[in-house]
């Protein structure tokens, strides 16, 4: 299960996952078509897949994305916790609490929803399998994003405490969990915050030279996720250039 599978980094991670024998739910909000094509790419590589609309900040959504893959994709294994916001850059002064709540409802507690909702399938203490979840962070949780979204960069910070908190809760469950901080990656995201040419502006700041592409940040998932990483739990990876 990818949330927010259908463009990105998610989709990226989505196509990946196919191509390395999962079958993938992949969930979406409102671009319904790119999730569409997501699937049939899946399809095409040879892999099962189903494109499911929720909101992940939705609880009753939440039940149902879980329950379609219940019934359409059999036990779940694999939870990538992707989907997130960020809005108009401003500094924290002009914030309103409707924008707060936005971001803090769909990056943590919709987090926090579909990771509740994957250990009661995955959790050895349940009756599961075990499995893995691994949660999207940001390079904003440890810099902060003065001036841009230190709203969206403190909701990050608390995924950073999920992935530490949770990854020793579930330990002895069977269940690992694991996050990444990717830098800037060359995604539609930037284009919310009202600058899509952000990555131009901002690489000569990271040490590389250059904003990373999607696929770079998938590698890092899928490692996460296999059984190559299997002593890994807690494990926070950053993928930003060196930033
Ligand atoms: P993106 O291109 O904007 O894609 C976001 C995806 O999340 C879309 O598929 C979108 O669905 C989905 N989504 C948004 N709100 C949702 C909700 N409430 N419920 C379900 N799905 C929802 O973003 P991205 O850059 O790939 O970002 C993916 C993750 O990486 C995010 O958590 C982001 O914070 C993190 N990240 C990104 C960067 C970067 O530079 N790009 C850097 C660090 C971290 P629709 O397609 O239906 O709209």
């Amino acid at each position: 299960m990818i949330t927010g599978g259908g463009r990105g980094i998610g989709a990226a991670t989505a196509r990946m996952a196919g191509q390395r024998g999962f079958q993938v739910c992949v969930n979406y909000v409102r671009d319904a078509g790119s999730a569409r094509e997501v699937v049939q790419d899946i399809e095409a590589a040879g892999a099962k897949a189903i494109a499911v609309q929720a909101d992940v900040a939705d609880e009753d959504a939440v039940l149902r994305l879980f329950e379609t893959v219940d019934r359409e994709l059999g036990p779940l294994t694999a939870l990538v916790n992707n989907a997130g916001i960020l809005e108009t850059q401003m500094r924290v002064e002009e914030m309103g609490a409707d924008r707060l709540a936005r971001i803090f409802n769909t990056n943590v507690v919709g987090s926090m929803l579909c990771a509740r909702e994957a250990i009661r399938r995955m959790s050895q203490r349940h009756g599961g399998v075990g499995g893995v979840i691994v949660n999207v962070s940001s390079a904003a949780a440890r810099l902060g994003s003065p001036g841009e979204y230190v709203d969206y960069a403190a909701s990050k910070g608390a995924i950073d405490t999920l992935t530490l908190g949770l990854a020793q809760e579930v330990a002895r469950d069977g269940i690992r969990v694991a996050g990444v901080r990717p830098g800037f990656i060359d995604t539609d995201i930037h284009g919310d915050g009202g600058e899509p040419d952000r990555l131009e502006r901002v690489k000569h700041a990271i040490p590389m030279g250059r904003g990373g592409r999607p696929e770079e940040v998938a590698q890092a998932i899928l490692w996460l996720l296999s059984d190559e990483a299997s002593y890994a739990t807690g494990s926070i990876l950053d993928v930003a250039g060196g930033r």
